[in-house]
């Protein structure tokens, strides 16, 4: 099964990756994780990315596009089936997409659209920190790990993402509402998009996130 979670920045795709990741062996591929370990790794891909990444701006879609083909023709990624998180994030992005299910022959089965107000959003991205290696996401108040500023999963420093500040956070809904919601009626006009209200305990989102998957497989397979 191969899915897209598509939603705004702090609505919570990171958290419910690594639950379908976990307990059904999908792999995760976050357009936002990959570019963060780049620029952890200082490669050229990584200094280019943090120029736009931490004003909050999207990184050009041509070598996002060439990344993201890489993770997805990758035998990890087509051997259970894939979560793209965070990926496509507008419409030219979308349409790559498109065109790489038909050269792989691999298709998407589902796009679940996660939804939440934007107030919300904003107090969840305040007090969010982030484990450089893993990817694996903690709240300091929600969700705080065991040990201070420590991952649970692989003992790295955890950090606050640069572009979780104030104004970035602002820049990153209106880039989410300008380009990104697009994207949700590009997949809605094809008939594979389903919303999940993301308000709900993780937990119940995840459980909808795997009936709404289960219930488009089922359509596609009559
Ligand atoms: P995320 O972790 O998904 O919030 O992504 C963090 C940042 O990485 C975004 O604010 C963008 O600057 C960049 N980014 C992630 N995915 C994409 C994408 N599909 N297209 C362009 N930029 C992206």
């Amino acid at each position: 099964m191969n899915l897209i979670l598509i939603g705004p920045p702090g609505v919570g795709k990171g958290t419910q990756a690594e639950l379908l990741e976990k307990r059904i062996g999908l792999k995760t591929l976050s357009s936002g994780v990959i570019f963060r370990q780049e620029i952890e790794a200082e490669t050229d891909l990584g200094r280019l990315a943090k120029r736009y990444i931490d004003h909050g701006r999207l990184v050009p879609s041509g070598v996002t596009i060439e990344m993201m083909a890489k993770r997805i023709r990758s035998a990890e990624a087509r051997k259970n089936g894939f979560i793209l998180d965070g990926f496509p994030r507008a419409i030219d992005q979308a349409v790559a997409l498109s065109e790489m299910e038909e050269d792989m022959d691999t298709v998407i089965d589902a796009v679940i659209s996660l939804e939440v107000p934007d107030e919300i959003l904003v107090s969840r991205l305040s007090g969010r920190v982030g484990c450089t290696k893993c990817g694996a996401i903690y709240h300091m108040t929600n969700k705080p790990p065991k040990r201070d500023w420590v991952c649970d999963n692989c003992n790295s420093p955890l950090f606050v993402r640069s572009d979780d500040q104030p104004d970035a956070i602002q820049q990153r809904l209106q880039i989410f509402h300008d380009t990104t919601m697009p994207v949700v009626s590009y997949y809605e006009g094809m008939g594979m998009l389903t919303r999940v209200d993301a308000r709900q305990e993780p937990e119940k989102v995840y459980l909808d996130i795997l009936a709404a998957a289960a219930a488009r497989e089922s359509k596609a397979s009559q």
